[in-house]
């Protein structure tokens, strides 16, 4: 069995076409059983009998998580998602509040740095939003941050962001840094960075439960005080040990096999919604992720054509409103994010829905 087929056969049928993986990935088979299962053993044996009993297979999930971060000896800590770990690491952070991002850094991340008083410097980047690595020493040198908070790719495009220029430039400058995996983690390559510390969330490309994530990090970095009240906070451990369920998978699968094979589905993506009349692709065909982002070239609402191409033809995509990344995109946009399991038929579904809708 192919990769594909292998992800495929592993989940239930798919209602219709679902290339929304950036947003949420579907469950396999025994990701939604091992966590209804736990649910039915709180209920035989107590929820705090039952956690115990679930305690080795979420140190399995936490050894996972420290081998595909690459960092050595990392505290791994379950959070309810991708802008938790984020609040508890800047919460935390008792240097100075300044750090540097990039433009297409995630609102919602924004949002997060000022609530908890960071004051922020852009890197500098090209035309595509990608760091520009001539630049960025210059730029760290001469206003140097507390930290660097980067987001190796983004929920609004499908570029893939130099993370490990931007971690050599931070250890020549000492400058811790932190990495945004939300859309990186189970589809790039994020072991070998050195960061300090490296978030995720469930639901995306790793396929686990919604309302779970992880955060590791350097041993060293979070008070005691905060991993004490991390490891005291209630918790859902089903879900828990539904994303460890699927870390496994993923590790079981191959990781530089998913990934060979994402990046393959991004460039068939792009290659089969290039010629959508009134639609451009933003990415090149080779950019190396499976995210595509499409700008309508005339005017069309893309909140609108998500919703169409829901109700009329079965197919879900993901609207990218521009609060998504307020410093640098100018336009909304339909992205398009497949999973290892598109096959061309969907593609080419997606390309004469959207040609449809789109007339
Ligand atoms: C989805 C996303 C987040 C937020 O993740 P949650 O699990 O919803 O908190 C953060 N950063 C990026 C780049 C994302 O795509």
């Amino acid at each position: 069995m192919t990769l594909a087929e292998q992800w495929r056969a592993a989940r239930p049928p798919v209602a219709g076409v679902h290339v929304d993986s950036a947003a949420c990935s579907r469950q396999s088979f025994a990701v939604i059983e091992a966590a209804a299962q736990h649910a039915r053993h709180e209920a035989e044996v107590g929820g705090y009998v039952a956690a115990e009993a679930a305690a080795p297979a979420l140190d399995a999930g936490r050894a996972a998580v420290r081998a595909l971060t690459g960092i050595p000896d990392a505290v791994v800590h379950f959070t309810t998602g991708s802008n938790h770990a984020l609040d508890i690491l800047l919460g935390d952070w008792t240097g100075a509040r300044t750090l540097a991002c990039l433009p297409g850094e995630f609102g919602p991340n924004l949002a997060i740095m000022a609530r908890h008083g960071f004051s922020i410097k852009v890197l500098p980047v090209d035309e595509f939003g990608r760091l520009d690595v001539n630049a960025v020493g210059a730029a760290l040198s001469s206003h140097q941050p507390a930290l660097v908070h980067f987001t190796v790719l983004g929920s609004h495009s499908g570029i893939v962001q130099p993370v490990h220029d931007m971690a050599s430039a931070c250890r020549g400058h000492g400058i811790p840094l932190i990495v945004d995996a939300a859309q990186g983690f189970a589809h790039l390559d994020v072991a070998g960075i050195g960061a300090d510390a490296l978030y995720s969330s469930s639901r995306k490309w790793t396929a686990g439960p919604r309302g779970v994530g992880v955060l590791a990090s350097r041993p060293g970095l979070l008070a005691d005080d905060t991993r004490i009240r991390l490891n005291h906070a209630e918790t859902n451990v089903g879900l828990q040990v539904g994303f460890s369920v699927a870390v496994g998978e993923y590790v079981a699968a191959g990781p530089d096999a998913v990934q060979s094979r994402l990046r393959e589905v991004g460039a068939a993506t792009r290659t089969a919604l290039a010629d959508v009349p009134g639609w451009r692709v933003v990415e090149h065909v080779t950019e190396p992720s499976a995210i595509t982002t499409l700008q309508s070239t005339d005017g069309l609402d893309p909140l609108d054509v998500r919703t169409r191409l829901i109700a009329e033809h079965q197919i879900v995509t993901t609207y990218l409103g521009l609060e998504r990344a307020p410093r640098e995109m100018s336009h909304p946009a339909l992205r398009v994010s497949p999973h290892v399991d598109v096959t061309d038929a969907d593609l080419a579904a997606l390309a004469d829905a959207l040609a449809t809708v789109t007339r």
